[in-house]
């Protein structure tokens, strides 16, 4: 049986550190603040939305929802995007993509600030996180799977990491993160050639597919570490979620792996928190 590696007591601890954090600037006449940009009201972003304000009020820090109609042109919301930019009191912006087709979602991504980019939407904000510059912001799922490692005690130093996924999302900016720590990290997609066999070479093995329960038992061996990041429509139980990775074939093989739902995705908005304060404190330097 492996050990089931869960995302609530990551997140209460990030939330503890948080609450503090957000006390400190207060007694100091400084409130962190999200603004969160949303088009339209699809019910995942909803979800997540609501996520977010729970655990910003979890914390102590304000949040505020800037939504807009989702025939909104392009003019329109390229002054609305500006805007909330230039506000002084909206410290990391949370903006929900993608946007609808007739808006040029790259064009829009330039003009968040680079400084309040908490969630990698700007090249900037990329090039940061590639250059390893502390004051750039990963993806929140990046981080929360790095969070994730380290509050269990997982160590990457020379360590073999396989991440199967190459999205700006998720794959591509997480192995940047798995390489600042020192692992030897191997980036796998569609075209990789005998995915199971360089599967099972990992030590840590992380699934960023967006296929439900791709990942069995075939791909795996005792002894490893598995991170689940995916979020897909359970096909076996219809209205439920599931991962990347088939955890009834995959748990009783391996030695310690992330549950879906209850895992990576538990810690996200605690992340978005937390890149907000930095993002913050990074403000009034
Ligand atoms: P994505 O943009 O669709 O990327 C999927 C990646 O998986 C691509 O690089 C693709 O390869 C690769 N892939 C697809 N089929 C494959 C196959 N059969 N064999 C090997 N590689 C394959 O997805 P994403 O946005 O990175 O999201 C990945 C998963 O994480 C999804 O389940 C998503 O719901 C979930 N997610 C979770 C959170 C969270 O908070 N937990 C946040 C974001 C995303 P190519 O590049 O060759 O096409």
């Amino acid at each position: 049986m492996a050990e089931v590696l869960k995302g609530k007591p990551v997140a209460d601890a990030i939330k503890a550190e948080l609450t503090k954090k957000v006390g400190d600037l207060k007694a100091k006449g400084i409130a962190p603040k999200l603004g969160i940009i949303r088009v339209g009201a699809r019910p995942d972003d909803l979800f997540y939305e609501g996520g977010a304000k729970k655990t910003c009020i979890a914390v102590g820090m304000d949040s505020q929802v800037f939504e807009y109609p989702e025939n909104i042109d392009q003019a329109a919301f390229e002054a609305a995007v500006i805007e909330v930019g230039a506000k002084k009191d909206v410290n990391g912006i949370l903006m929900f993509s993608p946007l609808p087709k007739h808006l040029d979602e790259r064009k829009i991504r330039t003009l968040i600030p680079v400084e309040k980019d908490v969630d990698c939407l700007t090249l900037g904000g990329a090039a940061k996180v590639f250059t390893d510059d502390a004051t750039g912001f990963p993806p929140c799922t990046p981080t929360a799977c790095m969070e994730m490692l380290h509050h269990y005690g997982i160590t990457l130093k020379g360590k073999r990491c396989v991440v199967v996924g190459r999205s700006m999302v998720v794959g591509k900016p997480l192995s940047m993160l798995l390489l600042r720590e020192h692992g030897t990290v191997t980036i796998c997609h569609s075209r990789t050639q005998d995915l199971p066999g360089v599967c099972r070479e990992a030590e840590i093995l992380i699934a960023a597919v967006g296929r439900a329960k791709m990942i069995n038992a075939d791909f795996v061996k005792p002894g490893q570490i598995v991170i689940d990041v995916g979020i897909n429509a359970d096909p076996d139980n219809p209205g439920k979620y599931c991962g990347d990775v088939d955890f009834a074939s995959v748990e009783p093989v391996v030695e310690k792996i992330t549950p879906v739902p209850a895992g990576v995705g538990s810690v996200t908005t605690s992340v978005l928190c937390k890149q907000t304060i930095m993002a913050c404190e990074l403000q009034n330097g």
